[in-house]
């Protein structure tokens, strides 16, 4: 049964590539970097009920498996190749995998992305899927260039996912007005689009680079750390989507968006001088770009409130609020 899946697996994720020597069905793949190329690898497990709710869509979690991954190499400007696929089932549920196999599909289908592996074991639902890209010779971004006075960046809308996961938990209202609202911010928490081709256009324009997995309080903090800098950012100028702002006061989708995790969008630093260029690039690649602050001396995120006052981020509730 466990070779039917796999075979299943297969046949479903099939993505010619030269660079494969040997894919799925022998003891290990055999892969080949090409010239020239620095390998950028990453890996993320999603555990049922703890980084996706019980109820989600078999292809919904095939879709984000792949996803956070793939923004972990956009965060490093790489460019995706190959994948590798432990699956843990409570069952050989091929109705399961074959949902989970489609969502997975639609992501690596246009990026050329090969499944070259994995594993396929019994247990409690945990997914874990490693990604390979490549990126020239020293030139990934990395969390720890941030120099001061460069301007902070993100890319999209922040704190829809944290709002998606907040409207999964609230009883279902028959409000046809708000259901699409609903249906987008669900969207943003169960299908992230992993900005790929931003983190691409990024090498060699940011200083630093981080992926907004945990909320930008958490991530932008992280550059900090790395950078040994600080930031100063304005509430004011956060990209919020329509959907979110509908459905909250400002209070609220201000905490999702500094404190929200799952939204999966590129937060970065570049130097004053790149700014006009790096914001005319990424607005061609149509992800939307904000600056929504700067780098300063110290250290640790600071956010400056709509009156002008600083907020008190380190109350409860702000981070790893999610
Ligand atoms: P082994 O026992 O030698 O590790 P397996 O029986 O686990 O081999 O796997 C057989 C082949 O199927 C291997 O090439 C492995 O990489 C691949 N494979 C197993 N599970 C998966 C999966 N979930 N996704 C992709 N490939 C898989
Ligand atoms: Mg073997």
């Amino acid at each position: 049964m466990e070779f039917d899946l796999i075979e299943l697996i297969r046949q479903r994720t099939a993505q010619p590539r030269d660079d494969v020597r040997l894919g799925i069905g022998d003891d290990a793949a055999v892969l080949a970097v090409p010239a020239g190329q620095e390998l950028v690898v990453a890996i993320d497990t999603l555990v049922d009920g703890v980084h996706f709710p019980r109820a989600t869509a078999a292809v919904d979690i095939g879709w984000k498996a792949l996803a956070v991954n793939l923004s972990d190499l956009a965060a490093m400007g790489a460019s995706p190749a190959w994948a590798l696929l432990a699956l843990t089932l409570p069952s050989a549920d091929s109705a399961f995998v074959e949902g989970f196999v489609e969502g997975f599909s639609l992501l690596a289908r246009p990026q050329r992305l090969a499944l070259v592996g994995g594993d396929t074991t019994r247990g409690p639902l945990t997914v874990s899927v490693a990604v390979h890209g490549f990126v020239p010779p020293g030139r990934a971004l990395t969390r720890a260039g941030a120099r001061v006075g460069d301007a902070v960046l993100v890319t999209g809308t922040l704190g829809d996912a944290a709002a998606g996961l907040h409207a999964l938990q609230q009883p279902v209202r028959n409000d046809e007005g708000r259901a699409g609202l609903r249906e987008f911010l669900i969207g943003r928490l169960n299908r992230p689009t992993p900005r790929l081709a931003a983190g691409i256009a990024l090498r060699d324009q940011a200083s630093a680079c981080v992926d907004v997995s945990d909320g930008l309080l958490a991530d932008l903090g992280h550059i900090c750390a790395a950078s040994g800098v600080g930031a100063e950012i304005e509430a004011a100028l956060l990209p919020r989507s329509s959907a979110l702002l509908d459905l909250h006061d400002d209070a609220t989708a201000l905490q999702f968006a500094l404190g929200g995790g799952d939204d999966y969008e590129l937060c970065f630093s570049v130097p004053a001088s790149r700014l006009g260029q790096v914001q005319a690039d990424l607005s061609r690649l149509g992800c939307g770009v904000t600056r929504i602050g700067r780098i300063v001396e110290g250290e640790g995120v600071r956010v400056r409130g709509h009156g002008g006052a600083w907020i008190d981020t380190a109350q409860p509730g702000w981070e790893h609020f999610r």
